[in-house]
């Protein structure tokens, strides 16, 4: 029977398109290059904010490992900031093996039909449209056709480029570079800040241009990972193993044994190129989906695989597959505000990293004495910035910029 819908790569976001498309009877086939009976893990921090678990409507005993209780911003002078949710939840760590395999089960439970160990190399284009996929895998190579394919195939997507909805990333401008590992020995005499906060240091000589993070998981273990941005030649696993022998932190380890390590990359530009085209929606980390300033991306990665899956079910009903018909996607995305948030993002990024030693420690004064600047820095740090209005940002952006002019 031929797919009402292929969905390429069952991340967070190709599952939950999947999902939603197959709880609407639709036929999905989702393909994912990698094994998903023993889901490996994936490069990633596996902080997510609260909000993930209440839209998704996901019990946190099923998937995550550590409930958080805020985040502590560390400057390069040590001046601290500690940001907490009031009243409500904050935050989870969980790991991504477990997370991303839940998301495909339940998939799979909606009637997605999954085809793991099967990487797509190609796209079937007919007068101009999208038309299905071309894959391997151990029992050679393989044709699916469907009017609608879905690219949920992450930061490396050759689908949107095969599809002509972006170019290459720019290397340098594009990406952030990440190294991140588990490391055992953490938090040796059980304390409290240690056990549930994340820990963010903003400096350049630990991360340049973007930070390093500490998040707490259980059994004495943590997630220790940063990002570099535009700093070409430099290598993360480098400074990663630096900062986790670094004498700032040393009285968080009994003695820091790395059990897993990995480099990866991240889309730090926002939104780029189309996310649409005639047969094809593109989704998550394919085409940019993720905060500029945070490299948080699985709330964004979820949320259009879940905007797609509407439009998809649409599209079915009046059987139009067409680009024109796909706007109502990027309305959607729109309408929550995604484009706004990473401008945002990208400008709060710039301004601090533009001398971020000293703007992080000026930033931090600011957040303890002004509520507009402490509503943006908290809202973004959360990663729930869709509950702050325009203006709000605005302003606040504004105020943070004319107060670091100010002070120097
Ligand atoms: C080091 C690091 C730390 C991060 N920390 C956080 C964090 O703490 N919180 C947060 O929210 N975000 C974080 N992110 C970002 C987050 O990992 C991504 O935004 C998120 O995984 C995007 O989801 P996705 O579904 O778009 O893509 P992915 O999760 O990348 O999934 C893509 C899927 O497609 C499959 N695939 C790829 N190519 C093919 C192909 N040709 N054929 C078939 N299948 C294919 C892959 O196997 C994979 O399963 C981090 C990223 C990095 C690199």
């Amino acid at each position: 029977m031929t797919p009402d819908v292929i969905v390429v790569g069952a991340g967070p976001g190709g599952s939950i398109a999947a999902e939603t498309m197959a709880e609407a009877g639709l036929n999905v086939l989702l393909i994912d290059k990698l094994p998903m009976d023993s889901r490996q893990e994936k490069p990633c921090g596996g902080g997510i904010p609260n909000q993930v678990l209440i839209d998704f409507d996901i019990k946190p005993e099923n998937v995550v490992e550590k409930r958080i209780k805020g985040s502590i911003i560390i400057a390069s002078d040590g001046n601290q900031y500690t940001l907490e949710a009031k009243g409500k939840d904050y935050g989870w760590n969980m790991r991504r093996a477990v997370f991303d395999k839940f998301l495909t089960d339940r998939a799979v439970s909606a009637g997605a039909n999954l085809l793991d160990r099967t990487r797509v190399v190609d796209l079937i284009i007919k007068n101009g449209k999208v038309s299905g996929v071309v894959c391997k895998n151990d029992k050679g190579v393989l044709e699916y056709e469907a009017p609608l394919t879905i690219a949920a195939d992450g930061v490396g997507s050759q689908t949107v480029i095969k599809a002509g909805l972006r170019n290459k990333w720019n290397v340098e401008r594009d990406i952030g570079q990440c190294a991140v590992a588990f490391v055992e020995g953490y938090n040796p005499s059980n304390d409290d800040e240690n056990e549930y906060y994340n820990r963010f240091y903003l400096s350049n000589q630990i991360a340049p241009n973007a930070y390093a993070w500490i998040f707490p998981l259980n059994d004495h273990v943590a997630n220790i990972g940063l990002g570099l941005h535009r700093t070409k030649g430099l290598n993360p696993m480098h400074y990663l193993l630096k900062f986790i022998e670094w004498e700032g932190i040393a009285d968080k380890f009994s003695k820091p044994k790395v059990i897993w390590k990995r480099n990866h990359p991240v889309p730090l530009c926002g939104i780029k190129g189309k996310t649409v085209g005639d047969g094809i929606i593109a989704i998550g980390d394919s085409v940019g989906f993720v905060s500029p300033m945070l490299g948080e991306g699985i709330i964004y990665a979820m949320w259009t695989g879940k905007l797609a899956g509407k439009t998809a079910i649409e599209a079915r009903e009046s059987n139009d597959y067409s680009k024109d018909n796909f706007k109502k996607y990027k309305r959607a995305y729109k309408k929550m505000r995604f484009p706004n948030i990473f401008s945002t993002h990208r400008a709060l990024r710039d301004l601090l990293m533009s001398d971020v030693d000293y703007n992080v420690s000026q930033i931090i004064k600011l957040a303890k004495t002004d509520e507009d600047a402490q509503a943006i820095i908290e809202n973004a740090l959360t990663g729930e910035s869709r509950d702050i209005s325009p203006e709000l940002m605005t302003r606040a952006l504004l105020l943070i910029e004319k107060a670091l002019k100010k002070d120097k």
